[in-house]
């Protein structure tokens, strides 16, 4: 523990933005990280508790306290020895994660909770920095192959946990480039794309072979989802060739409004908007790009993946950007008291809403309105709760003026030609069913087929995808080696 006082002597610490006009122009990232004497002051809050309630509120077990105390003591090698010794990407996390452990955090139960994910960025972000960050290389190879279906941050994590211990790693991606939403989805002002290429390039030194454009699949180009394939390799194949496999291919299936007005033009998916804009970033041409310049814009969804509709809008120079959510608007804060350590239900404003938003809640849309197949805006109600049902509110009915509406409101399951395609059965939300148990983990009911990340567990997180796919590389060097080092 650094410092005894520390967390009543210092105040939590919040990375800075970069202004609001300045940060709109670009998609480049506008985080402001710690410097050394504000890292230093961040880690001193840090109380090294007996029971440290952030190591386990972190979906891969961060050990946090002590990275903190060697972050006070500015041993930051050391610092990034025991976060690299637990997650494989803190890069990603440092950047995107909703930071469930600062929620977990002690100090939150009556004060600010150490600013844990500014801590991590800063040691991952200086461990790049001084070089630190280099390839792992196996000490000997098993003869061992394995496919990873999916190049997400699962898939990216199971790949690298095998390569690392022997066994030949091919990882397919049916998109043109690495990063699953990382790459397509996640938008490059929240997290660059250059992170993902140095991590890809660390792979394949380390042995993985990355197989981009090709599609695993019964069928070629048989899903509605982006899809850049070109090429189709079918199961049965990878199940001939290799010892193992790993389906690693995200919840892609959009949750749809199937409302009067769906089919006309202007009512898109985000996920047909975002990934758009991550190519074009990217150096990659367009022909008729989704745009939201001078429109008015209402994303349907309030979570993550609509925040993220509403900064790419506003980036292109959208006249008016509103966000609806259908439930009523949460509390400011939290019942600590209530709720600590798991993640509270509060209103959470994001970056991309103090850029500018209107959000509207309790809301629901009853209908797309539009003239000669373009939408003109949309039908609203106002809702209420009454004995857990929602009710419409009599008389609030609203017409609102739309050029564009993107739905954000989640995904339903993973796309399922693939489970079929390989046999793979699903659970009751149409997931690959596969338990996570210590023995035999993530093992799916078809022999040398595993399923991690959102393919699994449903619609998720980064870091709970890194955990899932560290997990499964573990039981399947057990299936195939019949014991395991690889940490679980
Ligand atoms: C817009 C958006 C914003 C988000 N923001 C955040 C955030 O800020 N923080 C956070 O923690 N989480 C965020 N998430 C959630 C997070 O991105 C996901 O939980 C995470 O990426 C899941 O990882 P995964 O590896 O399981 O799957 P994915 O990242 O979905 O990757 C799956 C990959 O598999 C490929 N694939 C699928 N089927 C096949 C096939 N048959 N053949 C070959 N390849 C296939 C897909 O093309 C894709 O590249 C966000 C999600 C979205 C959509
Ligand atoms: S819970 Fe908070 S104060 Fe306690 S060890 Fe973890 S980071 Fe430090």
């Amino acid at each position: 523990m650094g410092k005894i006082t520390g967390f009543m002597e210092f105040e939590r610490i919040e990375e800075g933005y970069k202004p609001v006009e300045e940060r709109l122009k670009n998609y480049r990232e506008f985080v402001i990280g710690l410097d050394d004497a504000d890292a230093k002051k961040q880690s001193a809050r840090c109380m090294d508790c007996g029971t440290p309630f952030c190591n386990s509120g972190c979906p891969v077990n961060n050990i946090i306290p002590d990275f903190n105390d060697l972050v006070f003591n500015q041993d930051w090698k050391n610092a990034f020895a025991v976060l690299d010794s637990t997650n494989n990407f803190p890069e990603f996390t440092g950047r995107i994660c909703p930071a469930p452990c600062e929620a977990a955090c002690t100090l939150n139960v009556n004060d600010d909770p150490v600013g844990i994910k500014s801590i991590e960025h800063a040691i991952i972000d200086r461990a790049w920095a001084e070089g630190w960050v280099t390839p792992k290389l196996a000490r000997h190879k098993t003869g061992k192959k394995v496919a990873v279906v999916g190049s997400g941050p699962a898939g990216m994590a199971a790949a690298q946990q095998l390569a690392r211990v022997g066994h030949d790693v091919t990882l397919f991606e049916k998109n043109d480039r690495i990063g699953g939403l990382l790459r397509y989805g996640i938008p490059d002002f929240k997290m660059e794309k250059s992170h993902i290429d140095r991590r890809v390039e660390q792979m394949q030194k380390e042995g993985v072979t990355f197989r981009t454009s090709v599609m695993v699949a019964a069928l070629p180009q048989d899903t509605k989802v982006i899809n850049w394939a070109k090429e189709t390799v079918a199961p049965e194949q990878l199940q001939k060739e290799f010892d193992a496999v790993i389906l690693t291919g995200g919840a892609e299936q959009s949750r749809d409004l199937p409302i009067p007005g769906r089919d006309l033009e202007g009512v898109y998916f985000a996920m047909e908007f975002l990934p758009q804009q991550n190519k074009v970033n990217a150096g990659d041409t367009y022909k008729d790009q989704l745009r939201a310049d001078g429109k008015h814009v209402i994303v349907i969804g309030g979570g993550d993946t609509g925040s993220d509709c509403v900064g790419t809008s506003n980036r292109h120079g959208a006249e008016s950007v509103t966000q609806f959510e259908l439930m009523p608007q949460p509390p400011e804060e939290e019942n600590r008291p209530m709720t600590w350590p798991y993640w509270p239900y509060k209103l959470r404003t994001s970056s991309s809403h103090e850029e500018g938003c209107e959000r509207e809640f309790a809301i629901s849309t009853k209908e797309f309105m539009g003239e000669k197949g373009k939408l003109t805006g949309l039908k609203t109600v106002r809702v209420e709760w009454k004995d857990g049902k929602m009710v419409e509110v009599a008389g609030s009915e609203q017409v609102l003026k739309a050029d564009l509406v993107l739905l954000a409101m989640g995904f339903v399951s993973p796309v399922g030609s693939i489970l079929e395609a390989f046999g793979v059965d699903r659970d009751n939300r149409g997931n690959a069913r596969a338990s996570t148990e210590f023995t035999g983990g993530y093992a799916t009911n078809v022999p040398k087929v595993f399923a991690a990340g959102d393919m699994r567990r449903g619609q998720s997180l980064v870091v709970w995808a890194i955990r899932e796919g560290r997990q499964a590389a573990r039981s399947v060097d057990e299936f195939l080696m019949g014991f395991s080092d690889l940490p679980r």
